[in-house]
């Protein structure tokens, strides 16, 4: 008999938001409330190592602008998300900067870039 390990997880995949149930099954993992096979990957991903997209700003310098949008090239493990808004408010970028310029390089060592959502030239 499956261990039920929550009932209360939401796929956020899609607009859908499928409630899920995420079960514990010897070695493996059930999932039940998915309507596709997208939300089994989410709910076992969430569940083993859950990981999110950061989008935040960084300190802009020689423009008229203060802060510079940036964004996580690809999701960051959760419980590294607050040591990585550490290293983010302690570093600044000069203008001018193009979309999609890497800012902060391999993050805490993930290889995850923290790149500029937009183009500032001054
Ligand atoms: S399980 Fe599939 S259909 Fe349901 S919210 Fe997730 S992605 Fe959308």
């Amino acid at each position: 008999m499956p261990d039920l390990i929550t009932n209360d997880m939401i796929c956020t995949v899609c607009p859908l938001g499928c409630r899920l149930t995420l079960e514990k099954d010897g070695e493996g993992y059930v999932v039940k409330g998915n309507q596709c096979k997208r939300g089994e990957t989410f709910a076992i991903e969430e569940f083993t190592h859950p990981a999110r997209m950061l989008t935040t700003t960084v300190r802009l310098t020689r423009s008229r602008h203060a802060r510079l949008p940036v964004h996580s090239s690809s999701p960051l493990p959760r419980d590294m998300l607050f040591r990585a808004m550490a290293e983010i408010n302690a570093c600044s970028v000069a203008a001018p900067v193009r979309t999609g310029q890497v800012v902060i390089g391999n993050i805490l060592g993930t290889g995850v870039d923290i790149c500029s959502s937009r183009d500032v030239d001054q």
